[in-house]
């Protein structure tokens, strides 16, 4: 992250390029809620789609689901949501502010310095109605987490998918709170996502697969692009606990807002699957034939906000950089999470120019999320595409007419290198997974340990 982002401009840069809008824009937008715009939505699916190649795909020991939001309301009789997902209200009564108790500072309004109401506790699920009549006994809530919907289904995942202790359900989807203060932009919103995991252990094994999973996350952001001194694990002390945790541990990231949870990893016990048990009269266990006897397996939950990396990963791509007069924007987002991966410049409008550098976009599309631009100045372009976080630009000019070549320009180097146009595809294919590759000016593709 560069010291020079503040949110303002963060934000005021993610409306101008089409990352993300104010919900219900042309009304005025509604708190808490946000659209993702065209580059912002292959921003957040990229991110979605790194998180379950790494939990899902590559794993032998994960599957995925993918539960309804709407579920019977005794789920949430039973997790202790009803009676505990709650967060004390307080109120200004000079100007009305309502806060959230817990996260104030001080014991007066932080708006106006107003004297406050005594805290009074306001549950954060949303509640609506099932079927045309608006009656008690048809409440259902929107899920204020995904997690549940993992737990409930734990006998038709684990029989279905016949796996063996320790294994894991992975779950992305909308989840909903009510929250008393909203802000930060994304980072805290009434309407968002999660991408969740429930690993299910013997109990005895539960703390090592904790510090496991501790581990694997905070790879996982680093990996990722996320600098290491920007991120920090905290480690919750016993009375800061959820009343479901025996321990919890959150990745948390530096934001322009200061250091704040990013993900929350919780050794959630046999609580969830021992309460649904019992509600639904079920049993939900697993029978270990190596031993010959039933158990309650533990559970680890590693639980992350889509939206909240989306945040950490623009805040930490984001960077501005003095070039000649002017100051050059860019995300340096890694290959893999960038919106776009290429974009195709002709240099000039001309005909037979457009129809080549079209060519090249038709080749290229079918591989790599393209942008075709040729509009304004190239130098023009070339910004535009810093802005989007765009990786590689591939220039096509008039000489290209003659040698069916074409130039790459990197992003962060702006370094440019001529390729033979057929061999585009594979160069920027290996480029973007990382390989160390050389072009030779033949037009060849090698690899830097064949070069000796
Ligand atoms: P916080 O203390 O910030 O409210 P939490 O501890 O209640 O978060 P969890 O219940 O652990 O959050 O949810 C897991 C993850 O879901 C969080 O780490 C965060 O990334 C994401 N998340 C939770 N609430 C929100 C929200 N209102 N907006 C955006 N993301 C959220």
């Amino acid at each position: 992250m560069s010291n020079k982002l503040t949110l303002e401009k963060l934000v005021s840069l993610c409306q101008r390029r089409g990352f993300i809008f104010p919900s219900s824009d042309i009304y005025g937008g509604l708190s808490g809620c946000w659209d993702y715009g065209p580059v912002g939505t292959e921003l957040k699916r990229n991110v979605k789609e790194a998180w379950w190649r790494s939990v899902v795909q590559e794993r032998d020991d994960m599957v995925g689901m993918d539960a309804s939001i709407l579920m019977n309301t005794k789920v949430w009789e039973a997790s202790g949501h009803i009676e505990r997902m709650v967060d004390p209200l307080v109120e200004c009564r000079n100007c009305h502010q309502r806060w959230r108790a817990d996260e104030l500072i001080g014991p007066t309004c932080p708006a106006c310095g107003g004297e406050l109401t005594e805290p009074r506790m306001f549950n954060v699920m949303f509640k609506t109605h099932i079927g045309p009549v608006e009656e008690e006994g048809n409440v259902v809530y929107l899920r204020p987490e995904t997690a549940q919907g993992m737990f409930v289904n734990f006998n038709n995942v684990a029989n279905t998918s016949r796996k063996r202790l320790p294994f894991g359900i992975a779950q992305i989807g909308k989840s909903f709170r009510n929250e008393i203060t909203t802000g930060n932009f994304i980072f805290r919103s009434r309407e968002f996502e999660q991408m969740e995991i429930e690993f299910f252990v013997k109990p005895g094994t539960d703390d090592k697969w904790f510090e496991y999973w501790v581990a694997e996350r905070l790879n996982w952001y680093e990996r990722l692009g996320l600098k290491k001194e920007h991120l920090k694990l905290d480690v919750h002390p016993p009375e800061k606990l959820a009343h479901y945790a025996r321990c919890c541990t959150d990745v948390t990231y530096l934001f322009p807002h200061g250091w704040a949870e990013l993900e929350g990893i919780a050794n959630r016990s046999d609580y969830d699957l021992k309460r649904h048990s019992e509600a639904s009269g079920k049993v939900l266990d697993y029978y270990d034939d190596e031993i010959k006897e039933h158990m309650v397996p533990y559970v680890i939950e590693p639980s992350a906000g889509v939206d909240r990396s989306v945040l950490a990963f623009l805040c930490d791509a984001y960077d501005e950089e003095p070039d000649k007069d002017e100051i050059r924007v860019l995300f340096h987002f890694h290959p893999e999470l960038a919106p776009i991966k290429v974009a195709v410049l002709p240099l000039s409008r001309k005909e037979n120019l457009a129809a080549l550098a079209k060519d090249v976009y038709k080749d290229l599309r079918p591989c790599f999320v393209t942008q075709y631009d040729d509009t304004q100045s190239i130098g023009r372009r070339y910004r535009r595409q810093d802005e989007l976080g765009t990786p590689f630009c591939v220039t096509v000019d008039f000489q290209s007419l003659e040698d069916n070549m074409a130039t790459i320009r990197e992003r962060d180097s702006m370094n440019q290198i001529r390729v033979p146009i057929p061999s585009l595809r594979p160069t920027l294919q290996a480029k973007l997974a990382g390989e160390d590759i050389m072009v030779l000016p033949e037009g060849g593709v090698v690899w830097k340990e064949e070069k000796k």
